[in-house]
C-alpha cells in the first residue's frame, strides 16, 4: 500500500513550470499558497495583465487541493434549511449559487486551457444513513428544489437499487454535481497561470510578512518579494504569522483510501450509477470512482489534527471498517493508497472571503471547497482588480473562537460530540 495522494501519485507528468533560482522583485499581487484558491486567483490576474508571483511552499497542488476526494459537489455542505435561517434567505441562496457557478468556472477553465482531468456531471447522492434520516433530507429536498435547484431529485430506497449496492434509506440526487482527477486540474491550473505570465516559486515558503503602508514584503526560504497586494490562500495550512486566520480556523484532519480498480462485475455489485456518494452521519463518508475504476472512500474517521503516515494509516484502518460495512462484497479487495489532509473549518462551517489586515484572503471551506475555491480565487483576483464584487460572503462576520490559537486542543471534545449525536439522531 503506498501512503501516498492518489491524485499525486497518478498525475504524470508533474508540474515542472516552476521557476528557478532565488526568487525577488517587485510584483503588484503575491500569492501566499498554490492550490486551487492561489492559482485560479493568479491565472485571472495574470490574464488581466498584473505581475502576479505565486509563493508555494511545497509543489503546487501539495495541500488539499491535491489530497481531497475529487467530489466537485453542488448544494451547500450545510441544511439549505439551516443555511436559511443561520444566513437569511438572500445569503442562502447566493451562496448555494455560488457552489454551481463554481462547477461552471471550473467546467469552462479545462474547456478554455484544454486541462485532461476527466472532468464528469456525475451527480451527487446524498444518502440517508438511518431511516429517519430520510425525513430530513427529503424536507430540505423540498426547500431547495422549490426555492433554488429544479436539478435536483428525491431517490427513494427502491431507487436507489440501480445507484448503490448498500441498503441506504434514500437519497437526494444534485444533479449538477461532477468529479474530476484532482492532481491533474491543479497542475493544468498551474501550467495556465504561468502561461498567462504569472511567476510561480516552489519551495519556497513565506516566513515573514511585513506591511509597510501597504507595500508588503513576503520573506522567503529562497529571497524577498515586495508587492503593492497580498492573498492568503493556504487554507488549513495557514502559517502562524497569519494570526488573525489561525484564530479562526480549525485545522481537522480528512482521511482517504484507495482499493486496486474494481472489476466492471465489482462496481455493477457497489456503483453502478457512478455519481460522488455522501453518507447523511455528522461522522460520515463520502466515496467516488477514481478514473481508472478504483473505489476512492474517505471520512472524518478519527479527530485528529495531524496528517502524517501512522496518523494516516490509524485512519486508514477506521475507513477500511467503515467501506466494509457499507459494501461487504468488497471484503477481499486490496486497500492499494492511504493517504490524508488537513480540512480548514471554520466554527460555523461556512467559508470566508474579503480583505483584512491589509490582506485579501479566501479560505474556511470546511471540507467543501474543491469547487468553491476557483471561484472564490477567481472573485477575490476582480476584486484585486477593482472589478464588480460578486463575493457572496462580503460582510459576514468572522469572529476569533474562545481559547483558540491554531492548535485545537478541543478536537477529541468535538469528535465526542458528533459521536454521541450520531448514537441519538
Ligand atoms: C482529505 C481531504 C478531502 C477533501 N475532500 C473534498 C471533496 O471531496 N470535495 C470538496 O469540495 N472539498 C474537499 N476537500 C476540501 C478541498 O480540497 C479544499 O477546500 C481546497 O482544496 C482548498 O484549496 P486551497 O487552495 O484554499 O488550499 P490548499 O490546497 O490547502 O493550498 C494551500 C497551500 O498553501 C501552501 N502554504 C502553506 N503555508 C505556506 C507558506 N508559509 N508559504 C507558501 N505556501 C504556503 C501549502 O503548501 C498549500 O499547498 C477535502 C480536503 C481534504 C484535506
Amino acid at each position: 500500500m503506498k501512503f501516498q495522494s492518489y491524485w499525486h501519485d497518478t498525475t504524470t507528468p508533474a508540474y515542472d513550470g516552476a521557476r528557478p533560482g532565488p526568487v525577488g522583485g517587485h510584483y503588484d499581487v503575491a500569492v501566499v499558497g498554490g492550490g486551487f484558491t492561489g492559482l485560479a486567483a493568479a491565472r485571472q490576474l495574470a490574464m488581466a495583465g498584473s505581475r502576479v508571483v505565486v509563493l508555494e511552499a511545497e509543489k503546487v497542488g501539495w495541500g488539499a487541493s491535491g489530497r481531497n476526494g475529487g467530489h466537485l459537489n453542488n448544494g451547500l455542505a450545510h441544511s439549505f434549511l439551516a443555511a436559511k435561517s443561520e444566513l437569511g434567505i438572500e445569503r442562502a441562496v447566493a451562496l448555494y449559487r455560488a457552489h454551481d457557478d463554481s462547477i461552471d468556472a471550473i467546467e469552462a477553465i479545462i474547456a478554455e486551457e484544454g486541462i485532461d482531468c476527466s472532468f464528469r456531471r456525475a451527480g451527487k447522492l446524498k444518502l440517508a444513513s438511518k431511516p429517519q434520516h430520510f425525513d430530513a433530507i427529503a424536507r430540505n429536498f423540498e426547500a431547495i428544489h422549490r426555492e433554488v435547484d429544479r436539478d435536483t431529485a428525491l431517490l427513494t430506497a427502491v431507487d436507489l437499487k440501480r445507484e448503490v449496492g448498500s441498503p441506504f434509506h434514500g437519497a437526494m440526487l444534485s444533479k449538477k454535481s461532477a468529479m474530476m482527477h484532482m492532481g491533474r486540474y491543479v497542475v493544468g491550473l498551474a501550467g495556465a497561470a504561468a502561461r498567462h505570465g504569472a511567476a510561480i516559486f516552489e519551495k519556497a515558503a513565506v516566513t515573514a510578512h511585513k506591511n509597510s503602508g501597504g507595500r508588503h514584503t513576503l520573506t522567503t526560504e529562497r529571497g524577498i518579494v515586495t508587492a503593492d497586494h497580498v492573498l492568503v490562500a493556504t487554507g488549513a495550512y495557514t502559517p502562524p504569522m497569519f494570526s488573525y486566520f489561525r484564530r479562526r480556523i480549525i485545522t481537522v484532519g480528512s482521511f482517504l483510501i484507495a482499493t486496486r480498480p474494481l472489476t466492471p462485475a465489482e462496481i455493477a455489485a457497489t456503483m453502478p450509477g457512478n455519481r460522488t456518494c455522501v453518507t447523511s452521519m455528522n461522522i460520515g463518508n463520502y466515496f467516488r470512482l477514481a478514473p481508472d475504476d478504483r473505489l476512492i472512500f474517505g471520512g472524518r474517521a478519527r479527530f485528529s489534527a495531524t496528517s502524517d503516515q501512522r496518523s494516516d494509516a490509524k485512519s486508514g484502518d477506521v475507513l477500511r471498517a467503515s467501506l466494509l460495512q457499507i459494501f461487504p462484497q468488497l471484503a477481499g479487495v486490496e486497500i492499494d493508497y492511504c493517504w490524508g489532509g488537513l480540512v480548514d473549518m471554520t466554527q460555523d462551517r461556512y467559508p470566508r472571503a474579503g480583505y483584512v489586515d491589509g490582506v485579501w484572503y479566501a479560505m474556511g471551506y470546511s471540507g467543501h471547497g474543491a469547487q468553491l475555491s476557483t471561484h472564490l480565487g477567481v472573485i477575490i483576483a476582480d476584486a484585486i482588480l477593482g472589478r464588480e464584487d460578486r463575493n457572496p460572503l462580503k460582510g459576514l462576520a468572522w469572529p476569533a473562537i474562545p481559547g483558540h490559537f491554531g492548535k485545537p486542543w478541543f478536537l477529541p471534545l468535538v469528535g465526542l460530540y458528533y459521536k454521541t449525536l450520531d448514537r441519538l439522531q
